[in-house]
Protein backbone atom coordinates (compact mmCIF):
# COMPACT_ATOMS: atom_id res chain seq x y z
CA UNK A 1 0.00 0.00 0.00
CA UNK A 2 1.29 3.40 -1.15
CA UNK A 3 0.10 6.32 0.10
CA UNK A 4 0.43 9.28 -1.95
CA UNK A 5 0.82 9.52 -6.00
CA UNK A 6 3.70 11.93 -6.13
CA UNK A 7 6.72 11.68 -7.58
CA UNK A 8 8.46 9.33 -5.30
CA UNK A 9 5.22 6.97 -4.32
CA UNK A 10 4.87 6.54 -7.93
CA UNK A 11 8.26 5.33 -8.23
CA UNK A 12 8.04 3.20 -5.54
CA UNK A 13 4.70 1.14 -6.48
CA UNK A 14 6.25 0.96 -9.77
CA UNK A 15 9.26 -0.52 -7.87
CA UNK A 16 7.47 -3.00 -5.67
CA UNK A 17 5.12 -3.69 -9.08
CA UNK A 18 8.12 -4.62 -11.09
CA UNK A 19 9.39 -7.03 -7.97
CA UNK A 20 5.76 -9.15 -8.10
CA UNK A 21 3.85 -7.63 -5.45
CA UNK A 22 0.28 -6.63 -5.28
CA UNK A 23 0.14 -2.52 -5.28
CA UNK A 24 -2.78 -0.07 -4.93
CA UNK A 25 -1.77 3.46 -4.31
CA UNK A 26 -4.32 5.08 -2.90
CA UNK A 27 -3.65 9.37 -3.30
CA UNK A 28 -6.19 12.12 -1.93
CA UNK A 29 -6.67 13.94 -4.98
CA UNK A 30 -8.04 13.31 -8.86
CA UNK A 31 -5.11 12.91 -10.76
CA UNK A 32 -0.96 12.10 -10.15
CA UNK A 33 1.47 14.21 -9.14
CA UNK A 34 -1.24 17.39 -7.88
CA UNK A 35 1.17 18.33 -4.61
CA UNK A 36 5.28 19.48 -4.13
CA UNK A 37 5.50 16.75 -7.89
CA UNK A 38 3.74 19.51 -10.06
CA UNK A 39 5.37 22.59 -8.07
CA UNK A 40 9.14 22.62 -8.26
CA UNK A 41 12.29 23.33 -10.60
CA UNK A 42 11.76 20.57 -12.89
CA UNK A 43 15.43 20.46 -12.67
CA UNK A 44 17.40 17.11 -12.40
CA UNK A 45 20.66 18.19 -10.28
CA UNK A 46 24.16 16.79 -10.69
CA UNK A 47 24.37 15.98 -6.64
CA UNK A 48 26.69 19.25 -6.11
CA UNK A 49 25.45 20.67 -2.40
CA UNK A 50 24.87 17.91 0.11
CA UNK A 51 27.22 16.41 2.82
CA UNK A 52 29.46 13.39 1.38
CA UNK A 53 27.34 10.68 3.34
CA UNK A 54 23.86 11.91 3.52
CA UNK A 55 20.90 10.24 1.89
CA UNK A 56 20.52 13.09 -0.37
CA UNK A 57 24.07 13.42 -1.78
CA UNK A 58 23.86 9.49 -2.39
CA UNK A 59 20.11 9.56 -4.10
CA UNK A 60 21.13 12.39 -6.25
CA UNK A 61 23.50 11.14 -7.99
CA UNK A 62 22.28 7.56 -8.14
CA UNK A 63 18.81 8.79 -9.16
CA UNK A 64 20.13 11.42 -11.80
CA UNK A 65 22.44 8.75 -13.56
CA UNK A 66 18.73 6.30 -13.05
CA UNK A 67 16.45 8.77 -14.00
CA UNK A 68 18.49 10.03 -17.52
CA UNK A 69 18.20 6.24 -18.48
CA UNK A 70 14.81 5.86 -17.89
CA UNK A 71 13.87 8.92 -20.10
CA UNK A 72 16.19 7.25 -22.77
CA UNK A 73 14.30 4.08 -22.16
CA UNK A 74 10.46 5.74 -21.82
CA UNK A 75 10.76 8.76 -24.20
CA UNK A 76 10.28 10.93 -21.43
CA UNK A 77 11.60 14.76 -22.87
CA UNK A 78 14.50 16.30 -20.52
CA UNK A 79 17.50 18.26 -21.72
CA UNK A 80 20.96 17.76 -20.41
CA UNK A 81 21.44 22.43 -20.71
CA UNK A 82 23.87 22.27 -18.22
CA UNK A 83 23.91 24.86 -15.71
CA UNK A 84 26.38 27.46 -13.97
CA UNK A 85 26.69 28.12 -10.51
CA UNK A 86 27.58 31.81 -10.44
CA UNK A 87 29.83 34.36 -7.96
CA UNK A 88 28.65 37.55 -8.42
CA UNK A 89 30.91 38.89 -5.35
CA UNK A 90 35.00 37.90 -4.07
CA UNK A 91 33.67 36.87 -0.78
CA UNK A 92 31.38 34.25 -2.26
CA UNK A 93 34.51 32.59 -3.50
CA UNK A 94 35.05 30.41 -0.48
CA UNK A 95 31.51 29.09 -1.10
CA UNK A 96 31.79 28.15 -4.62
CA UNK A 97 34.96 26.42 -3.68
CA UNK A 98 33.15 24.51 -0.87
CA UNK A 99 30.39 23.45 -3.00
CA UNK A 100 33.11 22.03 -5.44
CA UNK A 101 34.92 20.24 -2.81
CA UNK A 102 31.39 19.08 -1.69
CA UNK A 103 30.60 17.88 -5.74
CA UNK A 104 33.93 15.81 -5.89
CA UNK A 105 33.46 13.95 -2.22
CA UNK A 106 29.68 13.08 -3.80
CA UNK A 107 31.68 12.14 -6.71
CA UNK A 108 30.66 14.30 -9.46
CA UNK A 109 34.03 14.95 -10.74
CA UNK A 110 32.80 16.70 -14.55
CA UNK A 111 32.94 20.47 -13.00
CA UNK A 112 34.89 23.12 -14.51
CA UNK A 113 35.67 26.16 -12.72
CA UNK A 114 35.40 29.45 -15.06
CA UNK A 115 36.22 32.82 -14.85
CA UNK A 116 34.07 35.42 -15.17
CA UNK A 117 34.93 36.39 -18.83
CA UNK A 118 34.73 32.28 -19.61
CA UNK A 119 31.48 32.39 -18.09
CA UNK A 120 30.07 35.87 -20.03
CA UNK A 121 31.83 34.38 -23.12
CA UNK A 122 28.99 31.32 -22.94
CA UNK A 123 26.38 33.69 -21.30
CA UNK A 124 26.80 37.04 -22.52
CA UNK A 125 24.30 38.51 -20.81
CA UNK A 126 25.39 37.24 -17.28
CA UNK A 127 27.34 39.18 -14.76
CA UNK A 128 29.80 37.12 -12.57
CA UNK A 129 33.56 37.38 -10.98
CA UNK A 130 33.83 33.29 -11.50
CA UNK A 131 31.88 30.15 -12.18
CA UNK A 132 31.23 26.50 -12.18
CA UNK A 133 30.05 24.59 -15.29
CA UNK A 134 28.32 21.45 -14.18
CA UNK A 135 27.53 19.84 -17.71
CA UNK A 136 25.41 16.82 -16.05
CA UNK A 137 22.66 19.02 -15.05
CA UNK A 138 19.25 19.37 -16.64
CA UNK A 139 15.81 20.06 -16.95
CA UNK A 140 12.77 16.91 -17.25
CA UNK A 141 9.05 17.11 -17.98
CA UNK A 142 7.75 16.02 -14.79
CA UNK A 143 4.77 15.69 -15.84
CA UNK A 144 5.68 12.99 -18.71
CA UNK A 145 8.07 11.16 -16.33
CA UNK A 146 5.15 10.68 -13.83
CA UNK A 147 2.85 9.70 -16.62
CA UNK A 148 5.33 7.12 -17.56
CA UNK A 149 6.12 5.54 -13.55
CA UNK A 150 2.26 5.34 -13.82
CA UNK A 151 2.10 3.49 -16.85
CA UNK A 152 4.91 1.28 -16.05
CA UNK A 153 3.70 0.65 -12.68
CA UNK A 154 -0.04 -0.05 -13.74
CA UNK A 155 1.26 -2.33 -16.13
CA UNK A 156 2.57 -4.72 -13.65
CA UNK A 157 -0.65 -4.67 -11.73
CA UNK A 158 -0.25 -1.68 -9.71
CA UNK A 159 -3.77 0.23 -8.94
CA UNK A 160 -4.17 3.55 -8.19
CA UNK A 161 -7.24 4.92 -6.53
CA UNK A 162 -7.64 8.59 -6.95
CA UNK A 163 -10.12 10.67 -4.69
CA UNK A 164 -8.82 8.43 -1.58
CA UNK A 165 -7.38 9.92 1.49
CA UNK A 166 -6.23 7.96 4.21
CA UNK A 167 -7.16 8.76 7.37
CA UNK A 168 -5.93 6.39 9.68
CA UNK A 169 -3.89 3.02 9.69
CA UNK A 170 -3.84 0.65 12.41
CA UNK A 171 -0.28 -1.21 12.87
CA UNK A 172 -0.95 -5.05 13.86
CA UNK A 173 1.30 -8.01 13.84
CA UNK A 174 2.58 -8.00 9.91
CA UNK A 175 -0.83 -6.52 9.13
CA UNK A 176 -1.91 -3.36 8.70
CA UNK A 177 -5.55 -2.02 8.20
CA UNK A 178 -5.93 1.09 6.14
CA UNK A 179 -8.89 3.31 6.62
CA UNK A 180 -9.63 5.79 4.01
CA UNK A 181 -12.56 9.07 3.61
CA UNK A 182 -13.79 10.60 1.04
CA UNK A 183 -17.16 9.88 -0.19
CA UNK A 184 -16.63 6.46 -0.21
CA UNK A 185 -14.99 5.27 3.04
CA UNK A 186 -13.07 2.46 2.59
CA UNK A 187 -10.69 -0.33 4.56
CA UNK A 188 -7.88 -2.08 3.21
CA UNK A 189 -5.59 -4.84 4.65
CA UNK A 190 -1.89 -4.65 3.23
CA UNK A 191 0.87 -6.15 4.95
CA UNK A 192 3.55 -3.06 3.77
CA UNK A 193 2.86 -0.15 3.94
CA UNK A 194 4.85 3.01 1.91
CA UNK A 195 3.73 6.43 3.54
CA UNK A 196 4.89 8.88 0.82
CA UNK A 197 2.38 11.81 1.14
CA UNK A 198 4.98 14.68 0.87
CA UNK A 199 3.92 17.77 3.06
CA UNK A 200 1.06 15.32 4.92
CA UNK A 201 3.29 12.01 5.70
CA UNK A 202 4.58 13.68 9.03
CA UNK A 203 0.96 14.26 10.25
CA UNK A 204 -0.42 10.49 8.34
CA UNK A 205 2.58 9.04 10.65
CA UNK A 206 1.02 10.17 13.36
CA UNK A 207 -2.13 8.35 12.86
CA UNK A 208 -0.36 5.23 12.84
CA UNK A 209 -1.88 3.45 15.81
CA UNK A 210 1.21 1.01 17.10
CA UNK A 211 4.02 3.57 15.63
CA UNK A 212 5.16 5.35 18.50
CA UNK A 213 4.65 9.36 17.88
CA UNK A 214 8.56 9.93 18.50
CA UNK A 215 9.21 8.58 15.44
CA UNK A 216 7.75 10.90 13.73
CA UNK A 217 10.19 14.11 13.16
CA UNK A 218 8.51 17.98 12.97
CA UNK A 219 7.65 19.28 10.21
CA UNK A 220 8.15 23.11 9.01
CA UNK A 221 6.92 24.72 5.40
CA UNK A 222 8.98 26.74 3.76
CA UNK A 223 7.19 27.84 0.65
CA UNK A 224 9.24 28.79 -2.47
CA UNK A 225 7.48 31.01 -5.06
CA UNK A 226 8.33 31.71 -8.33
CA UNK A 227 8.32 34.31 -11.41
CA UNK A 228 7.50 33.80 -15.08
CA UNK A 229 9.48 36.20 -17.55
CA UNK A 230 7.99 37.75 -20.17
CA UNK A 231 9.02 37.16 -24.02
CA UNK A 232 12.70 34.57 -24.37
CA UNK A 233 15.69 34.78 -21.89
CA UNK A 234 18.91 35.03 -23.18
CA UNK A 235 20.17 32.21 -20.97
CA UNK A 236 21.05 28.41 -22.97
CA UNK A 237 21.93 27.25 -19.48
CA UNK A 238 20.32 27.56 -16.10
CA UNK A 239 21.80 29.62 -13.69
CA UNK A 240 22.11 29.61 -9.81
CA UNK A 241 23.38 31.64 -7.56
CA UNK A 242 25.15 30.59 -4.15
CA UNK A 243 22.67 28.29 -2.26
CA UNK A 244 21.52 29.81 1.39
CA UNK A 245 20.15 28.35 4.51
CA UNK A 246 16.59 26.87 3.36
CA UNK A 247 17.33 26.54 -0.44
CA UNK A 248 19.27 26.54 -3.53
CA UNK A 249 19.03 30.31 -4.40
CA UNK A 250 16.27 32.12 -6.78
CA UNK A 251 17.54 30.48 -10.28
CA UNK A 252 16.98 30.65 -13.52
CA UNK A 253 15.10 27.62 -14.77
CA UNK A 254 13.30 26.79 -17.99
CA UNK A 255 10.66 24.55 -18.56
CA UNK A 256 10.82 22.18 -21.67
CA UNK A 257 8.43 23.98 -23.44
CA UNK A 258 10.80 27.17 -23.04
CA UNK A 259 9.29 29.09 -20.27
CA UNK A 260 11.59 30.75 -18.35
CA UNK A 261 10.85 31.41 -14.48
CA UNK A 262 12.78 32.67 -11.89
CA UNK A 263 12.74 31.26 -8.03
CA UNK A 264 12.19 29.64 -5.46
CA UNK A 265 12.53 32.41 -2.63
CA UNK A 266 12.23 31.18 0.92
CA UNK A 267 8.99 32.37 3.02
CA UNK A 268 8.12 29.60 6.08
CA UNK A 269 4.59 29.26 6.73
CA UNK A 270 2.39 27.68 8.85
CA UNK A 271 -0.67 26.48 6.45
CA UNK A 272 -0.42 25.17 2.90
CA UNK A 273 -1.54 28.19 0.89
CA UNK A 274 0.31 28.10 -2.78
CA UNK A 275 -0.79 31.71 -3.74
CA UNK A 276 1.70 34.49 -5.06
CA UNK A 277 2.00 37.50 -3.28
CA UNK A 278 3.01 39.70 -6.27
CA UNK A 279 4.84 42.54 -3.71
CA UNK A 280 7.53 39.32 -3.29
CA UNK A 281 8.63 40.67 -7.23
CA UNK A 282 10.91 43.45 -5.30
CA UNK A 283 13.55 40.96 -3.81
CA UNK A 284 13.49 39.35 -6.88
CA UNK A 285 14.36 41.77 -9.41
CA UNK A 286 17.31 42.66 -6.70
CA UNK A 287 18.32 39.16 -6.28
CA UNK A 288 18.06 37.89 -10.22
CA UNK A 289 20.28 41.44 -10.68
CA UNK A 290 23.23 40.35 -8.92
CA UNK A 291 23.84 37.90 -11.88
CA UNK A 292 21.73 39.09 -14.42
CA UNK A 293 22.19 43.21 -14.14
CA UNK A 294 20.13 44.04 -17.31
CA UNK A 295 16.67 42.23 -16.37
CA UNK A 296 14.05 44.88 -17.94
CA UNK A 297 11.79 46.50 -15.53
CA UNK A 298 8.05 44.83 -15.59
CA UNK A 299 9.64 41.44 -16.59
CA UNK A 300 8.33 39.45 -14.11
CA UNK A 301 5.08 38.32 -13.53
CA UNK A 302 3.63 35.90 -10.17
CA UNK A 303 3.85 32.45 -11.37
CA UNK A 304 3.21 29.31 -8.38
CA UNK A 305 4.58 28.42 -5.53
CA UNK A 306 5.91 25.28 -4.28
CA UNK A 307 5.87 24.36 -0.27
CA UNK A 308 9.38 22.09 0.75
CA UNK A 309 8.10 19.88 3.60
CA UNK A 310 11.29 20.30 5.60
CA UNK A 311 12.47 18.51 8.83
CA UNK A 312 14.97 21.57 9.94
CA UNK A 313 13.38 24.89 10.64
CA UNK A 314 14.37 28.72 10.42
CA UNK A 315 18.17 29.27 11.37
CA UNK A 316 18.85 25.31 11.73
CA UNK A 317 21.19 22.78 9.67
CA UNK A 318 19.84 21.73 6.45
CA UNK A 319 18.15 18.22 7.75
CA UNK A 320 18.49 14.97 5.22
CA UNK A 321 16.01 12.66 3.58
CA UNK A 322 14.63 10.18 6.08
CA UNK A 323 13.63 6.84 5.27
CA UNK A 324 12.34 5.01 8.16
CA UNK A 325 12.21 1.31 8.14
CA UNK A 326 11.54 -0.99 10.62
CA UNK A 327 15.38 -0.75 12.19
CA UNK A 328 14.69 2.70 12.89
CA UNK A 329 10.79 2.57 14.05
CA UNK A 330 10.72 -1.01 14.78
CA UNK A 331 7.36 -1.47 13.12
CA UNK A 332 7.64 -4.70 10.52
CA UNK A 333 6.52 -3.73 6.81
CA UNK A 334 6.31 0.32 7.33
CA UNK A 335 8.49 2.42 5.84
CA UNK A 336 8.01 6.34 6.35
CA UNK A 337 9.18 8.81 4.15
CA UNK A 338 9.90 12.58 5.97
CA UNK A 339 11.74 15.55 4.27
CA UNK A 340 11.30 14.25 0.59
CA UNK A 341 12.16 17.88 -0.58
CA UNK A 342 14.60 19.09 -3.38
CA UNK A 343 16.48 16.76 -4.57
CA UNK A 344 13.58 14.34 -4.41
CA UNK A 345 12.30 14.93 -8.26
CA UNK A 346 15.80 13.63 -8.95
CA UNK A 347 16.48 11.30 -6.63
CA UNK A 348 12.85 9.53 -7.34
CA UNK A 349 14.47 6.12 -8.82
CA UNK A 350 16.86 6.06 -6.11
CA UNK A 351 14.37 6.70 -3.56
CA UNK A 352 12.58 3.51 -4.80
CA UNK A 353 14.92 1.28 -5.32
CA UNK A 354 16.35 1.75 -1.67
CA UNK A 355 12.55 1.39 -0.45
CA UNK A 356 11.93 -2.17 -2.42
CA UNK A 357 15.21 -3.39 -0.97
CA UNK A 358 14.05 -2.72 2.60
CA UNK A 359 10.90 -4.50 2.36
CA UNK A 360 12.48 -6.74 0.59
CA UNK A 361 14.15 -8.63 3.72
C1 LIG B 1 9.91 24.85 -4.56
C2 LIG B 1 10.47 23.48 -4.83
C3 LIG B 1 11.38 23.28 -5.86
C4 LIG B 1 11.91 22.01 -6.09
N1 LIG B 1 12.74 21.83 -7.16
C5 LIG B 1 13.24 20.59 -7.39
C6 LIG B 1 14.09 20.36 -8.51
O1 LIG B 1 14.31 21.24 -9.34
N2 LIG B 1 14.63 19.13 -8.66
C7 LIG B 1 14.40 18.12 -7.78
O2 LIG B 1 14.98 17.05 -7.94
N3 LIG B 1 13.54 18.29 -6.75
C8 LIG B 1 12.95 19.48 -6.55
N4 LIG B 1 12.08 19.67 -5.53
C9 LIG B 1 11.71 18.52 -4.70
C10 LIG B 1 10.64 17.64 -5.36
O3 LIG B 1 9.65 18.42 -5.99
C11 LIG B 1 10.02 16.76 -4.28
O4 LIG B 1 11.04 16.11 -3.56
C12 LIG B 1 9.09 15.69 -4.84
O5 LIG B 1 8.16 16.24 -5.73
C13 LIG B 1 8.38 15.00 -3.69
O6 LIG B 1 7.49 14.06 -4.22
P1 LIG B 1 6.56 13.25 -3.25
O7 LIG B 1 5.92 12.19 -4.06
O8 LIG B 1 7.32 12.85 -2.03
O9 LIG B 1 5.51 14.33 -2.70
P2 LIG B 1 4.22 14.99 -3.41
O10 LIG B 1 4.45 15.28 -4.81
O11 LIG B 1 3.79 16.11 -2.53
O12 LIG B 1 3.13 13.82 -3.34
C14 LIG B 1 2.46 13.47 -2.16
C15 LIG B 1 1.09 13.00 -2.55
O13 LIG B 1 0.44 12.50 -1.38
C16 LIG B 1 -0.92 12.85 -1.48
N5 LIG B 1 -1.50 12.80 -0.14
C17 LIG B 1 -1.34 13.67 0.88
N6 LIG B 1 -2.05 13.29 1.94
C18 LIG B 1 -2.67 12.15 1.61
C19 LIG B 1 -3.57 11.28 2.28
N7 LIG B 1 -3.97 11.51 3.54
N8 LIG B 1 -4.03 10.18 1.63
C20 LIG B 1 -3.65 9.94 0.35
N9 LIG B 1 -2.83 10.74 -0.35
C21 LIG B 1 -2.34 11.83 0.28
C22 LIG B 1 -0.90 14.24 -2.07
O14 LIG B 1 -2.16 14.57 -2.65
C23 LIG B 1 0.21 14.13 -3.09
O15 LIG B 1 -0.26 13.76 -4.36
C24 LIG B 1 11.53 20.92 -5.27
C25 LIG B 1 10.59 21.12 -4.24
C26 LIG B 1 10.06 22.39 -4.01
C27 LIG B 1 9.04 22.60 -2.94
Amino acid sequence: MVIGAGVVGLAVARAMAARGREVIVLEAGEAVGIGTSSRNSEVIHAGLYYPRGSLKAELCVRGRAMLYEYCDAHGVPYNRCGKLLVATARNQLPQLAAIQQKALENGVTDLVRISGADATALEPHLQCVEAMLSPQTGIIDSHQFMLALQGDAERDGANIAFHTPVTQVDARDRCFIVETGGEAPLRFQADCVINSAGLFANDIARRIRGLDPRHVPPLYFAKGNYFSVSGRTPFDRLIYPMPNEAGLGVHLTIDMGGQAKFGPDVEWIQKIDYSVDAQRATGFYAAIRAYWPDLPDDALQPAYAGIRPKLSGPGQPAADFVIQGRAAHGVAGLVNLFGIESPGLTASLAIAEKVARMLSV
